[in-house]
C-alpha cells in the first residue's frame, strides 16, 4: 500500500494536489480539513466544537483528528494507498499515524512536501477566500494565525520524516501540471 503525506502550508496547493493524484493513482484522499468542515455541515457535536478552533484559525485537539484518522482507515479496508492532506499536522499526530497505519500492517511510504513562499500563500489564500466561502480565508489577520500555528507546531513534522529519510521537498510556486508532474516523479520512485 502506497501512503503518502502530503504536506506544506495553507495555501501551498495540497487539495489541488490531491485531487490530481487521487485520479492519476486511484488512492484514497484524507484531508482532515474536509472531514472537519463535513462535520460542521452535519451540524455534529463535534463539528461545532471544531468550528470555534477553525474559525480562529488554531489546530484543533490532536486527538479529534487521530480519531477521524483511524476511522477512515478501517472503513477502506481494501485501499490501495492513501494521500494524507492536511494530516499530520503535529509530531504526535505523526507518531499516532505511524501506530495506526502499523496496526493495518503499513507504514508511511514518503512525506511530500510543497515549498512556497510567505507572501505567495497570503495572496493565495485570500484569492481563494473570494471563492471557498471558508471564513478561514477572508482576512489576513486570521491567515497570519494559520501560518504562526503550521510555523510552530506544524514544521517540526516535516524533521519528524526527515530524521526518517523519507522527506522530499518540492518547489510549489510553479504551474500546477508541472508541480503535479514533479509529485509523480517522487511517487512513482517510491516503487510499489
Ligand atoms: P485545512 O483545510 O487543512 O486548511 O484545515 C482547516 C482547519 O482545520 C485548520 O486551520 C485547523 O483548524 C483544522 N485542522 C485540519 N486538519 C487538522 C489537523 N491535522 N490537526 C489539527 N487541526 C486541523
Amino acid at each position: 500500500m502506497q501512503n503518502i503525506v502530503l504536506f506544506g502550508p495553507p495555501g501551498a496547493g495540497k487539495g489541488t494536489q490531491s485531487q490530481k493524484l487521487i485520479e492519476q493513482y486511484g488512492y484514497i484522499h484524507l484531508s482532515t480539513g474536509d472531514l472537519l468542515r463535513s462535520q460542521i455541515a452535519l451540524g455534529t457535536q463535534l463539528g461545532q466544537k471544531a468550528k470555534e478552533l477553525m474559525d480562529a484559525g488554531i489546530l484543533v485537539p490532536d486527538e479529534v483528528v487521530i480519531g477521524m484518522i483511524a476511522s477512515e482507515l478501517t472503513a477502506n479496508p481494501g485501499a490501495k494507498g492513501f494521500i494524507f492532506d492536511g494530516f499530520p499536522r503535529t509530531v504526535p499526530q505523526a507518531t499516532a499515524l505511524d501506530a495506526l497505519l502499523a496496526d493495518h500492517s503499513t507504514s508511511v511510504k514518503g512525506m511530500i512536501a510543497l515549498e512556497v513562499a510567505h507572501d505567495v500563500l497570503v495572496a493565495r489564500l485570500l484569492n481563494r477566500g473570494l471563492t471557498s466561502g471558508r471564513p478561514d480565508d477572508v482576512n489576513e489577520v486570521l491567515i497570519a494565525k494559520r501560518v504562526d500555528e503550521y510555523n510552530s507546531k506544524t514544521k517540526p513534522v516535516a524533521d519528524y520524516y526527515k530524521a526518517q529519510h523519507k522527506y522530499t521537498g518540492i518547489f510549489g510556486e510553479g504551474e500546477v501540471d508541472d508541480i503535479f508532474q514533479q509529485i509523480c516523479r517522487v511517487i512513482d520512485g517510491f516503487g510499489r
